[in-house]
């Protein structure tokens, strides 16, 4: 697997993992990248993690032959909206480029297995609802919503959907496409929405919210799409893209609003002031879809899969686990997470 010691991926190696799964994880270790969420997996011969890029062929080739692995499964990305406005090119170099040179090694390797081991093998590339662009009041994006993306992110993840799409078509590479929605949970960068108003609202700080704070999103707890991308995996139709959601909208002033209840119940503010007197309403960001959400109705109805976690106790569980792993949250704060960059492999 690609993007292991990221949000979405570290989630999904420490549950494969403790499954008895063998993970070799080939992660950049961008600033996105932490080895503290992997800290657990220390010394476990089932986790072989390589730091390089998923662009590097000679690389990839290496760790294909070495490893035979029977599937890739590719988490890694640039994944930030706001910093794809500031610099679009990393963005393009990673989610395109790379993605397409690890499906050119992907595919040489496949072609030059046995059939059986052939037959068996997948490659599951892990993507974005945002590739549908924005929604209006009602709808919700299906599996065949044609692509819209309007950030220089989403406009590179829908780019490498398409070349997955592509090997599949042109070359018969046994690809999945996952399309999903907005995922919280432990061990989220302290940039993106939820974790950051938590971090926020525990140190007494304004909590930024975009806009007029009524963009709908679908939320995901993380451990129920990496369950939705095992089932994918495991009995997914070749060629075809599933698409995960939540079935949880919401605004996201309720979301922050319901992380300042959550964390005002758990651990009142010293002046007994609420913290949603901490709501500091910002500029929206330049091109900021609306709504999105998504029919999840096809993983259901083909494979079974559905969430397990509501959006109240999914965010009754981060709020806690942030509570209870301050000193993880404080690493990436200070950034002393990127002090001990491991290079193995
Ligand atoms: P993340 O930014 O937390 O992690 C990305 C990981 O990829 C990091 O560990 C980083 O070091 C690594 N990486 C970046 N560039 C690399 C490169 N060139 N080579 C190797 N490794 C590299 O992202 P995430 O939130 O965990 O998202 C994982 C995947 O899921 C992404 O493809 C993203 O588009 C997709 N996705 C995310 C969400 C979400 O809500 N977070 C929702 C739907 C889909």
């Amino acid at each position: 697997m690609t993007g292991g010691a990221g949000f979405i991926g570290g989630n999904f190696v420490l549950g494969a993992v403790a499954q008895g799964i063998r993970v070799v994880n080939l992660d950049a270790l961008t600033y996105a990248g932490n080895m503290d969420t992997l800290s657990s997996l220390e010394g476990d011969p089932n986790h072989v993690f390589v730091q390089g890029d998923i662009g590097d062929a000679g690389l990839v080739e290496r760790l294909l032959s070495e490893h035979r692995p029977d599937a890739v499964i590719n988490f890694a990305a640039e994944s930030h909206v706001d910093r794809s406005i500031d610099g679009p090119a990393a963005f393009v170099q990673t989610n395109v480029v790379g993605t397409l040179s690890l499906l050119e090694k992907t595919r040489d390797y496949w072609k030059a297995l046995e059939p059986a081991a052939r037959d068996a093998f997948r490659f599951l590339h892990v993507s974005t609802d945002e590739v549908y662009g924005s929604l209006g009041e009602t709808g919700k994006f299906s599996e065949t919503t044609p692509y819209a993306p309007n950030s220089p992110y989403s406009a590179s993840k829908a780019a490498s959907d398409h070349l997955v799409r592509a090997f599949h078509h042109t070359y018969g590479l046994p690809v999945l496409t996952t399309n999903c929605s907005n995922n919280y949970g432990p061990y989220h960068f302290p940039e993106k929405l939820i974790p950051l108003v938590i971090a926020r609202a525990l140190a007494g700080e304004p909590l930024p919210v975009y806009g007029d704070g009524r963009q709908v999103r679908d939320w995901l707890f993380v451990r129920d799409h990496c369950e939705a991308i095992r089932t994918v995996l495991e009995r997914g139709r070749i060629g075809e893209t599933y698409n995960v959601g939540g079935n949880s909208e919401k605004q996201n002033i309720e979301v922050v609003k319901t992380i300042c209840r959550l964390l005002d119940e758990r651990r009142p503010r010293e002046d007994g002031k609420p913290r949603e007197s901490q709501i500091a309403f910002v500029a929206d960001r330049p091109g900021h879809d609306r709504r999105y959400a998504i029919d999840a109705s096809k993983l259901k109805n083909e494979l079974g899969w559905e969430p397990r976690y509501t959006f109240e106790r999914g965010i009754a569980e981060t709020v806690d686990w942030y509570l209870d792993n301050q000193p993880w949250v404080q690493r990436v704060l200070d950034g002393s997470y990127r002090l001990e960059r491991i290079g193995q492999g």
